[in-house]
This record gives C-alpha cells, structure tokens and sequence, in this order.
C-alpha cells in the first residue's frame, strides 16, 4: 500500500493546484528548501573549498547513485550521478558500439525522446565509422534485432504515449544475438519497480519522477564486471583513477566511476539526496498498482464525460508507464485552458496531451479534479480564447 496521506504531506504543493505532470518535473520536496540552505550557508559559506572534505562533496555523485541504485534494481556501486541524461545516452552509446566493432546498426525506435536518437547521430558522426541509426516502430524493433545491430537502445516508456516496452523479451533476444542493451529509463525510475533485464548500460533523468529539481543530474548504471573494460568516451578527471594525483594521462577509475566526468555540481546533487529521503520505504510495487488505479479512474471518467478526445496510450495498464495521454485536436490550446484552471499537465506536438500519474502525491480527488475539468473544457470550448493558442516555449 501506498500511504499517500504520508507521502503527500513531504512535498510542497502549491494551494489551488492539481498536479498532473511529476512525469516531466516532479514537485518540490519540503526537506529541499533545508537541506539547499545548509549547503549554502553552512558547507559552501563557512567550509568554503574545505567542504570538498568536511562535507562529503565528493562522495555525493557515489552515494546517490547508490540510492538509485536500489529504486532501480542494480548492485550498489554500480551507477554514478552527475551531468545531463544526453551525455549520460552519449556515453553508454559509446562505450557498448566499442563492444561490437563488427557492427554498424544503431537500433532504436521512432517512439524514442528525439535527444537520445541525435546524440546517437552525433556520435555515429564523430566516430566516422559508417554507423546507422535505425527507428523502426516500436512494434518492430523485436523482429529487427539481429547479428548486424551494433547496440540496442530504447527507452522503456515512450514519451508521447505512455507505452511500455516488454524489455525483458526484446533483452533475451539481443542477448542470443551479441547485442549490447542500453536501456533509457527516464520515465521508469520512480514509476515502478525497473526490471534490467541484464542491460549492459541504463540510464536516466532525477528531475521527472524522482522529484531532484529543474536540471537535477542524470544517472547512468553500468553493469558489474563490464564497468571494469570500457574505455570512456568523456574520459575526465573525476572518472580519473587518482584524480588528485594529477597524472598526465588518463586512467579510468574501477567501475562505474569511470562515468563520472568532471567537478560535481554539488547544489542540484544535494537536493536530489534529500528528495530521495522520500523512497525510503516506499514499496514500488504498490506504487505500480496505485498508478494503474488512478490511471484507470482517470481514463474511465475523461471517456464518459466527453468523446471528442482518444485514448493515445495502450488500454491496458500493464503496458503503460505512470502516465496516461489523450489525442485531441485542439490539444495545445485546451492544455493552458486546464492550466489556467489549476490543472497541470502538458502537451507534445502534435496534438498530445500528457498527464503524469504519481501516487506519492496524487489522490483521487485529484484524478476527479483534473478529469471533470479537462472534459468541461472539451465540452465548452473554453480553451478557443486568443490566450490559449499563443506557444510558448516549453509545451
Ligand atoms: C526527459 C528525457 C531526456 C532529457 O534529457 P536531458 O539531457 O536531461 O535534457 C532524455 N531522454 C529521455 C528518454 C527523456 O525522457
């Protein structure tokens, strides 16, 4: 059982508003505001450079990633914290190509998050080795997966949708063909219990369902005993085996520290520490189930007030992430309609319209909020006011 009653009460949610969009930027954890003025004031202003020492700085990228490593299912020590989830893709890219030298296919989906396909685009430029990148469907990536696929790449929930990947059928088949797995968990983590499926690489964002803040720094999980061979692509001082010894040439640390590239950015990390204070406890696997409850209370009560908007996620729950989407037409416009009325989701182009299921924080009474507004809007045609259709820059 989630207690959200519990759960609920450490975040700090703004009066008047119902919260549908954790699955982009979770909301902000009461303890952060405390725990950002210690570091300010207390490390940063009266340490000054010692609290690089005294204040455990530089252990923080280790130690989180130690407390993601938990809500991901991987071994401690094996996922180090720090720089943005397009770096992190970067690396794990760079590291499995190196495994299959062979090979010139970079298999991925036209469902992926477009950051994770250009840095593939990028890389396969600078290697200049004559690597492809291939999106077929979703539903096609199975059948595709061969001896010529250099690296398989996927992100578990599609963005847009909400669909789910069967990641252990699509990793028993790569696997059979000598295929190394990059997972991209960016709406996995914190959405329910993540199954690796023998990934060699997993990567993913803090800021979306583990609550870490605007910017908060990606993860990326190498798998033991692999972490060990690879040779990084950003090989940086910080993943420098004796970073202080200041060698002239580059020595990757052991294992997944390797990873880390350089000065850790402290502030974001420490915040991110004290948000996932909130996990502590918290069985993902009731999480799983509430979600699929409050998605299914959410689905079935916007489908009976209205019809003008369909279903773009998969109907049923188990092949869905924490999050449930609609087409409409008039999506954009009706998403800052829902806003303006204290209803937050989100909208991506071209006519999506995404709502973020989190059981830490959300009640029904949100659900019904949120669904009885949205199709009052629909229903009215609040959202055809000039307001409403001027773009702005994040959807
Ligand atoms: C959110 C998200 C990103 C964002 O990458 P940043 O470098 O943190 O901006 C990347 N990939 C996926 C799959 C995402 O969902």
């Amino acid at each position: 059982m989630v207690d959200v009653a519990h759960t609920r009460a450490l975040f700090d949610l703004p009066a008047g508003v119902t919260y549908l969009n954790g699955n982009s930027l979770g909301p902000l954890p009461k303890a952060a505001a405390a725990r950002a003025k210690t570091v300010l004031q207390n490390e940063w202003g009266t340490e000054l450079i010692r609290g690089w020492n005294t204040a455990g700085w530089m252990a923080l990228p280790d130690k989180v990633g130690d407390r993601i490593a938990r809500l991901i299912g991987a071994p401690e020590g094996s996922v180090s914290v720090g720089d943005t989830l397009s770096l992190k893709v970067t690396q794990a890219l760079s590291a499995a190509v190196k495994m299959t030298p062979n090979r010139r296919v970079i298999l991925s989906d036209n469902g992926n998050f477009p950051t994770d396909l250009y840095m593939a685009q990028g890389l396969a430029e600078t290697l200049g080795q004559g690597h492809k990148i291939e999106t077929p469907n979703p539903e096609q990536v199975l059948d595709r997966i061969s001896e010529d696929v250099a690296v398989l790449m996927l992100t578990e929930v599609d963005y847009r949708t909400g669909r789910r990947h069967n990641l252990p059928k699509l990793a028993e088949k790569a696997r059979a063909h000598g295929v190394p797995i990059v997972w991209d968990l960016a709406h996995s983590a914190g959405a329910f219990p993540v199954d690796l499926a023998g990934a060699d690489f997993a990567v993913g964002c803090t800021y979306k369902f583990l609550n870490g803040g605007p910017g908060a720094p990606a993860f990326i999980y190498v798998r033991p005993g692999l972490a060990d061979t690879i040779t990084p692509l950003f090989s940086g001082w910080l993943g420098h085996a004796a970073p202080f010894a200041f060698e002239t040439s580059y020595r990757p640390d052991a294992g997944t520290g390797r990873m880390r590239i350089g000065t850790p950015p402290v502030l974001a990390l420490s915040v991110l520490d004290t948000a996932l204070d909130i996990w502590d406890g918290v069985d993902l696997s009731a999480l799983e189930a509430r979600s699929h409850e409050l998605s299914e209370r959410f689905i079935a009560r916007v489908e009976a007030a209205q019809s003008s908007l369909s279903l773009a996620s998969p109907r049923k729950a188990k092949k869905r992430g924490a999050q449930v989407s609609f087409r409409f037409k008039h999506g954009y416009p009706a998403m800052q309609a829902l806003i303006a009325q204290g209803v937050i989701g989100d909208f991506r182009a071209p006519d999506i319209m995404r709502f973020g299921i989190t059981p830490l924080y959300q009640t029904e009474d949100d659900i019904d909020r949120a669904a009885d507004t949205l199709a009052e809007i629909v229903r009215t045609r609040a959202w055809d006011k000039p307001e409403f259709h001027a773009r702005k820059a994040v959807t």
